[in-house]
């Protein structure tokens, strides 16, 4: 089992619905360690840090909200580094997956992929997917559940007034 400092010890990958495409995905799998569709916080017996990270993350990737991720950032050492295919920012030192996670937060959100993850609406869920629809118009983790769940209630809802 992995080291319980690493990330990989306390996220799973490619859970469905809605898996991110490439590295987007270790964002989208902590994000999802905070389950509230199961009601399971995932991170009890993680380090603090991680914990504070991901409520981060979700903070800015679900409700807009910079400042605990700028506070996160702020605190890791990144580098800019040139290849052939341009410039990017990496960890000062490879074994550091916070600063890792962080700068593929600023590639996938530069590549307009970040902006694709969501909090599914319904409230009972808000389980984070991968909103792969043309025109970024998803709402639900998936149609058949939550999607099939919430219009039942909007039906009901418009039947009572
Ligand atoms: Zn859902």
């Amino acid at each position: 089992m992995p080291d319980v400092n690493t990330l990989e010890r306390w996220t799973t990958l490619g859970v469905e619905p809605g898996v991110a495409p490439g590295a987007l995905e270790r964002v989208r799998a902590l994000l999802n360690t905070d389950d509230r569709f199961h009601g399971v916080e995932r991170l009890a017996e993680a380090p603090a840090a991680w914990r504070t990270l991901r409520d981060a993350l979700r903070a800015f990737v679900v409700d807009g909200s910079a400042d605990a991720l700028d506070r996160e950032a702020s605190r890791r050492a990144l580098v800019v580094r040139v290849g052939a295919d341009g410039p990017r920012l990496v960890p000062v030192d490879e074994h550091d997956e916070a600063a890792a996670l962080l700068a593929t937060v600023l590639d996938e959100h530069r590549a307009g992929r970040l902006q694709r993850l969501k909090a599914c609406a319904n409230p009972d869920c808000q389980w984070v997917y991968y909103d792969a629809s043309r025109n970024r118009s998803g709402r639900w983790c998936s149609m058949g559940e939550c999607g099939d769940v919430m219009k039942a209630r909007a039906y009901r809802a418009r039947s009572r007034a």
